[in-house]
């Protein structure tokens, strides 16, 4: 069993997030790819994201229909910032023997071994670096093993989501549809 875990704090969800989720899956061959919607990431200390039952609602609008793709609410569960690592145990538990991927932004490598119990977390999964436009694939830390993703790197990210929304601009072919309408029907995000 081949388990992609794609952490993140999805707010909001949108193409370049599922385009990763496809590049994951075919290149790496996974039979189930996690999103992990995180309550706080420990990358954006200071900023309060969107509540987190509306990102999730969000998420589970854009993967429906898509085979083997589905939301984790682990990290909400547990609340307080989102540490990796504690999800990463907590998918090598429900999973034994399974092959964990974690996937990340090319931007987070150089920070890799700063994460929290950095030595464990690299022997329980394979890294897989997403390529972002702008943003080099740097070598990997000592100790690090990363598999680079080929995917389609596009340069949409959720804060331009969030700004166009709050302008009343189109984010249409930005988010799937189904997002679309959610944020502007429920005026998510000042839409
Ligand atoms: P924000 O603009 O609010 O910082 P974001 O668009 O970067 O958000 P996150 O939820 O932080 O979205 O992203 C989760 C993961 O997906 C991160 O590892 C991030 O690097 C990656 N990612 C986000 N957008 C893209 C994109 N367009 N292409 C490739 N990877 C992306």
């Amino acid at each position: 069993m081949r388990i992609g875990l794609y952490g993140g704090t999805f707010d909001p969800v949108h193409l370049g997030h599922l385009l990763v989720a496809q590049a994951a899956l075919e290149e790496l061959g996974l039979d189930r790819l996690f999103f992990i919607p995180a309550t706080l990431s420990p990358f954006k200390p200071g900023s309060q994201p969107t509540e987190s039952n509306i990102r999730a609602r969000l998420l589970r609008l854009a993967l429906t229909g898509h085979t083997n793709c589905e939301v984790s609410d682990v990290e909400l569960q547990r609340g307080g910032i989102s540490y990796t690592i504690d999800t990463v145990r907590d998918f090598a538990r429900r999973f034994p023997g399974a092959s964990l991927f974690w996937l990340i932004g090319a931007d987070h490598v150089a920070a890799l071994p700063q994460w929290r119990d950095a030595d464990q977390l690299a022997q329980l999964v394979h890294f897989v670096v997403i390529p972002r436009p702008g943003e080099p694939i740097t070598s990997s830390p000592p100790r690090f093993q990363l598999h680079p993703l080929q995917g389609w790197p596009i340069k949409v990210s959720a804060s331009e989501i969030r700004a166009r929304a709050a302008a009343h601009r189109s984010i249409r072919h930005l988010v799937p549809a189904a997002v679309a309408d959610a944020i502007e029907r429920d005026h998510l995000y000042g839409a």
